[in-house]
């Protein structure tokens, strides 16, 4: 019988998917047997519906990002809403949403709440998109603030690849030998 707590971190990835970076982070995680969930912008969706297929059939789970990344003290609540349901309009139901730039309105919240959605931010972030961040300051950002429980965020995104492809095998590396597992969001 288990005794010991499990140790389990959250790995996201906002912004894809792409074809540049989605499917090299797909190959990152079953490598290690590891789970993630992939806050996805609908148009990249649109462009890219075979990589969004992988990520599903891979066993990851997607959230709602919106679809035009808006900037959600930009636009209206009404306006912000449409973007997220052109999003469902693709088909994908997820209950998860993270609001571009870890920031929206508190009636934009209410209303996404109210759609049923479950509001999802972070609490270790990379940095991997800062391109004038190294990617050693990026894995030392994460390691200094990783618990057990995490939800580090990470970026499929062209902004981020440099940093991500050397940040990422290391993190799985490292707290695989530590014993964690990486699981979907609960
Ligand atoms: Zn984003």
């Amino acid at each position: 019988m288990p005794s010991k707590k499990e140790k389990v971190l959250y790995l996201t990835f906002d912004d894809g998917p792409i074809p540049e970076v989605t499917p090299w982070v797909l190959q990152q995680l079953k490598k290690y047997q590891a789970q993630a969930t992939f806050f996805c912008l609908g148009k990249n969706i649109e462009k890219h519906p075979e990589i969004l297929q992988q990520v599903k059939e891979e066993g990851h789970q997607i959230g709602n990002h919106t679809f035009h990344h808006l900037k959600g003290w930009e636009v209206t609540t009404e306006e912000y809403l449409q973007d997220v349901i052109q999003f469902e309009k693709l088909g994908y139901s997820t209950a998860y949403f993270r609001p571009p730039y870890g920031k929206c309105t508190s009636a934009q919240a209410k209303a996404i709440i109210q759609k049923g959605y479950k509001i999802v931010m972070w609490d270790v972030i990379s940095e991997d998109y800062d391109q004038n961040l190294s990617p050693e300051h990026c894995l030392q950002t994460v390691l200094s603030q990783v618990k057990n429980g995490s939800i580090i965020i990470f970026h499929d995104s062209l902004k981020a690849e440099k940093n991500l492809r050397q940040v990422l095998p290391k993190v799985l590396g490292h707290y695989s030998s530590l014993g964690y597992v990486f699981k979907k969001l609960p």
